[in-house]
């Protein structure tokens, strides 16, 4: 874990990760080392962020190097995931996750389509589409269980061109379906909150 003194620092050491972005930290694909931005020392809450990081990096550190480049072109997951992750424990006071409060959240879902968070790597609003993958698999894990989540996780992250059939097989529904009740649930105003708990 490396808390880099400045921007300059974080280009020089963490450049090839950061792939021109800001983020608030950034973990290398390896999952060897998490390099934390200046961006952390605003009101991040820090215990979210290194529950996020340390998530990237214990599948990071137990996928092929190959994979994990792959999984870059499905953030739903493993955004998702990581998401989920940082939200399981209480924030610090005063301090903010990644991700929009619900109230910010439905405000701007109800008049937003999800469907591109899930179909595109490349994300207009990180922070909106964060939210809406917590939100997403949070709903996912209520309905369905922790043992699915995980069984679809597992094989997701070993096959990553694969993984919306992957959900269709698990879930029994294909991804844009789930979305779409999704998106109907969160019109009507109803999310899953996280779950504080640990798998
Ligand atoms: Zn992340």
């Amino acid at each position: 874990m490396i808390v880099c003194r400045d921007w300059s620092d974080c280009n020089r050491f963490a450049a090839p990760f950061l792939l021109g972005s800001r983020p608030l930290a950034v973990t290398d694909p390896t999952g060897t080392v998490t390099f934390v931005t200046p961006r952390a020392a605003g009101l991040a809450d820090i215990g979210g962020l290194l529950r996020h990081e340390l998530s990237h990096a214990v599948w990071s550190q137990n996928r092929s190097l190959f994979n994990v480049v792959r999984m870059l072109k499905q953030p739903w997951v493993s955004e998702g995931v990581a998401g989920v992750v940082a939200e399981m424990a209480p924030t610090a006071p005063g301090r903010y996750l990644a991700s929009m409060s619900e109230g910010e959240f439905l405000a701007r879902a109800k008049a937003t389509d999800l469907w591109p968070a899930f179909s595109r790597s490349a994300q207009p609003d990180w922070r909106f589409s964060y939210t809406a993958w917590m939100y997403f698999w949070n709903r996912q894990i209520a309905r369905q269980g922790k043992a699915s989540f995980l069984k679809f996780e597992r094989a997701c992250f070993a096959d990553p061109p694969g993984c919306r059939n992957i959900f269709s097989d698990v879930y029994g529904k294909d991804l844009p379906s789930a979305v779409q009740d999704y998106q109907g649930e969160v019109r009507s105003g109803l999310v899953v909150a996280p779950d504080r708990a640990s798998f």
